[in-house]
């Protein structure tokens, strides 16, 4: 189980795709497949944005609790947690494909595909 820090601070996050305001940050440590989750080193930070994550399916719900609730409180943290959780598994499916990708690549270079 890997750790996820989120950062929730008063300034809002920038987001590094369009360079407005985001939510939160999320950052998890960088795991490979096949390394049983040993980590590289390297953390992946992510900001919740919502001019770029809106059509995301598994960001929706989440960006939709910021829309009703500005603030997490005791009485929607479960459901934040939950939604988070769901929003960061997603994005460590997209960082597998991005390696699958890579070893791809490199694998098509050397002519073995
Ligand atoms: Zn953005």
């Amino acid at each position: 189980m890997s750790t996820i820090d989120v950062h929730l601070g008063d300034e809002p996050p920038q987001c590094m795709r369009c360079l407005s305001d985001g939510l939160l940050t999320v950052k998890f440590p960088q795991t490979r497949p096949g390394s049983l989750g040993a980590h590289t080193g390297g953390s992946i930070s992510h900001v919740l944005c919502p001019a770029c994550d809106h059509d995301v399916p598994q960001a929706t719900e989440l960006l939709a609790l910021f829309t009703v609730d500005d603030r997490i409180t005791g009485a929607n943290s479960l459901l934040f947690t939950e939604l988070l959780l769901k929003w960061t598994e997603h994005l460590n499916t997209l960082t597998v494909d991005e390696d699958q990708l890579d070893r791809e690549i490199e694998q098509w270079e050397n002519g073995e595909l």
